[in-house]
């Protein structure tokens, strides 16, 4: 079967499965890509936490980029990589001020999508990943981020080859996503990876995947 006829089916039949999540609208880009780094490699509850910390000292962007890093990571200190993180907000923040002399990114709003990728991917700490995750959440963008979990998924179901990296998936997923399905699809599959396909011990027999999945058919359906 053909990879865009597969990620159709497997879109359709998850939204039947757990529903059509509806993307909220749109917030605020530079507060959800502070979130978004913040988020990496950590739980979304010590995120907020980390994120409320460091508002609550610095209710404002402006003294974020007066504060000294080591501030900004003992904030932040919650969500592991403080340091890194603390560094890349910074950055960020001071290159923001600087090229822009404001510390908003509402203006990501007017960019083209690849070109808007592009600009906040050229920061150190700042992924595909991350980058992916802004415009979708913030924007209402069509594009598709690939976490951990949707990555385990592609794979086992076959949507990726064996050797595909998650940074590689980026750009080979959205090739056979149904258009305008980016953020329903996305929305979907993490909670699948919480609830079902999870990493250790997927419960194939509550699955409605397994016809289309290789990992079942290849390892559970015959023993
Ligand atoms: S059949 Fe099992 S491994 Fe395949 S997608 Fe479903 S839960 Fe995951």
């Amino acid at each position: 079967m053909e990879l865009r006829q597969k990620a159709h089916i497997i879109s359709n039949i998850l939204e039947q499965f757990i529903g059509v999540p509806k993307w909220d609208g749109a917030e605020d880009v530079l507060e959800c890509l502070i979130l978004t780094i913040l988020s990496q490699n950590t739980t979304d509850v010590s995120r907020d936490k980390g994120y409320a910390q460091l508002r609550k000292k610095y209710p404002t962007w402006e003294q974020v980029l007066r504060a000294r890093n080591k501030s900004i990571e003992e904030q932040i200190r919650i969500v592991g990589l403080g340091k890194q993180k603390a560094e890349t907000i910074k950055n960020f923040l001071t290159w923001l001020n600087n090229e822009y002399g404001e510390l908003s990114l509402e203006f990501i709003h007017e960019m083209d999508t690849d070109e808007a990728i592009q600009l906040l991917c050229q920061h150190k700490g700042i992924g595909i990943k991350t980058a992916s995750v802004t415009l979708s959440f913030a924007c209402g963008r069509d594009v598709f981020p690939v976490d951990t979990h949707i990555h385990r998924i592609a794979l086992r179901l076959g949507l990726i080859q064996p050797n595909c990296s998650a940074e590689k998936a980026h750009h080979e997923l959205p090739l056979i996503i149904p258009e305008g399905k980016s953020y329903p699809f996305h929305m979907n599959l993490i909670y699948f990876g919480r609830q079902i396909c999870n990493a250790r011990k997927p419960l194939c027999d509550q699955c409605p995947l397994t016809e289309y999945c290789l990992y079942y058919n290849e390892k559970i359906r015959l023993y």
